[in-house]
């Protein structure tokens, strides 16, 4: 079989994020961090930042 366009899985998808407290930038994975599915605020990928205690999100 030949690749015509190759995609990308889901989990393998990547995300760049700033945290909100202490504005480290980051890049990951989607397999790296929490899904949560908001029927208000929609989707989202969080991940802990690893520089201080808060959460950083990135929107699916
Ligand atoms: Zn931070």
């Amino acid at each position: 079989m030949e690749i015509i366009k190759r995609g990308t899985k889901p989990e393998d998808a990547r995300h760049i994020g700033t945290c909100a407290n202490c504005k480290t930038e980051v890049e990951f994975a989607r397999s790296e961090g929490v899904v949560t599915h908001d029927q208000r605020d929609g989707s989202f990928v969080s991940v802990d930042c690893p520089v201080c205690v808060y959460k950083i999100h990135s929107d699916l």
